[in-house]
């Protein structure tokens, strides 16, 4: 996935490490260029965003990050669907 835009950090790199981002097990300069990559690209933005929101709702329903996967996918869908109702107006590139 790209968004087109020329970066310091491929979106596909920004990808890979955005759930140890969330998980805040980055070194510092690499938590830095993630989050810089994120302030400057939208798809990679939207992408964790929906992680941040799956990891905050499973904490809310078990009081544990490590929720049964069967929870985490309905979360996963229930927030896929939402994302398609609300982004009439984003501009999905197609890479
Ligand atoms: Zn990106
Ligand atoms: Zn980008």
């Amino acid at each position: 996935m790209s968004c087109g835009e020329d970066h310091n950090v491929d979106c596909s790199e920004i990808l890979e490490r955005v759930y140890v981002f969330i998980d805040n097990e980055l070194e510092d300069a690499t938590t830095d260029e993630i989050r810089q990559h994120l302030e400057e690209c939208a798809p990679c933005l939207d992408q964790y965003d929906i992680e941040r929101c799956v990891k905050k709702l499973v904490h809310r329903s078990c009081g544990d990050e490590h929720a049964p996967d069967a929870l985490r996918q309905r979360i996963l869908l229930r927030l896929t669907e939402i994302r398609i109702e609300t982004s009439t107006t984003t501009i999905i590139s197609t890479d």
